[in-house]
């Protein structure tokens, strides 16, 4: 049975957010250097609340938040990171892993903490949090070297359904999450996951993104499906077809 986006985020909010001495914490099971973007730190949070079945998180930490990583304060994670980008000399942070919105102050407090480093912040999200939140965005516009990128789950709430097994309707919360953020004046763009979609879907998509704001449209960066091994078992196992993939050993190199 379908489950409700929204729902499923507050509880696992609840499974890798924790209130201690040092602020809200939240479960991490990962810090690394990685390829995207050119080079960029990135640190894995535990906990999303879609599951989607292209997704390339192993089943072992999507399945167990509340038995996977450890719990991390703002500071912990903002000196790691700072840390890594000072050995590597990487100037981009990210959050990975599972969806970096969950646990709302936790993220603004190391948000605080990273403003002024001289580093940008990607901030990859399905953005469902902002759009059930109608104060995220205009928080995150107090931090103005972040770049939001709202990673849609498809083109149409058909593709959103079969792709996470979520509700259909919860696709416009992707799309209100967009709003809120041009409403606010937050960098921002828009990603698809499009392995699975026709022409036509994605055709109706950028029309949609540009009722939104033009610029949604111009700057729709397309995902295709990366054949990781535990990606190609969980396509797989529901059945999915898709018209474009890489091997991981085989990214154009624009897509990296
Ligand atoms: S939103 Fe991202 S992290 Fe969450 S299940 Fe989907 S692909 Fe994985």
């Amino acid at each position: 049975m379908a489950y409700d986006a929204v729902k499923r985020h507050l509880a696992i909010e609840k499974l890798v957010t924790r209130s201690s001495v040092k602020g809200l914490e939240r479960r991490y099971y990962r810090f690394r250097l990685d390829r995207w973007y050119g080079g960029i730190v990135t640190a894995d949070c535990v906990g999303c609340g879609l599951l989607c079945r292209f997704c390339w998180v192993s089943d072992r930490v999507a399945y167990n938040p509340s038995h996977v990583g450890s719990f991390y304060s703002p500071e912990d994670v903002a000196l790691k990171l700072l840390h890594m980008a000072d050995k590597s000399g990487l100037r981009q942070l990210r959050l990975s892993g599972g969806e970096p919105t969950i646990g709302k102050n936790h993220l603004l407090r190391l948000l605080e903490l990273l403003d002024g480093s001289n580093l940008s912040f990607i901030l990859e999200t399905n953005g469902i949090p902002i759009a059930y939140d109608s104060d995220y965005a205009p928080q995150l516009s107090s931090y103005r070297f972040i770049h939001v990128r709202v990673s849609l789950k498809g083109c149409s709430e058909n593709e959103f359904a079969m792709l996470t097994g979520a509700k259909p309707e919860n696709y416009r919360l992707q799309l209100t999450a967009l709003e809120r953020l041009i409403e606010n004046d937050v960098s921002c763009h828009p990603s698809v996951m499009a392995s699975f979609s026709t022409k036509e879907s994605l055709k109706a998509l950028r029309e949609k993104l540009a009722e939104i704001s033009p610029i949604l449209a111009e700057n729709l960066e397309i995902e295709e499906l990366i054949l990781y091994p535990n990606v190609r078992r969980k396509i797989a196992r529901y059945g999915l077809r898709y018209y474009t993939s890489y091997y991981p050993d085989n990214i154009p190199p624009e897509q990296i």
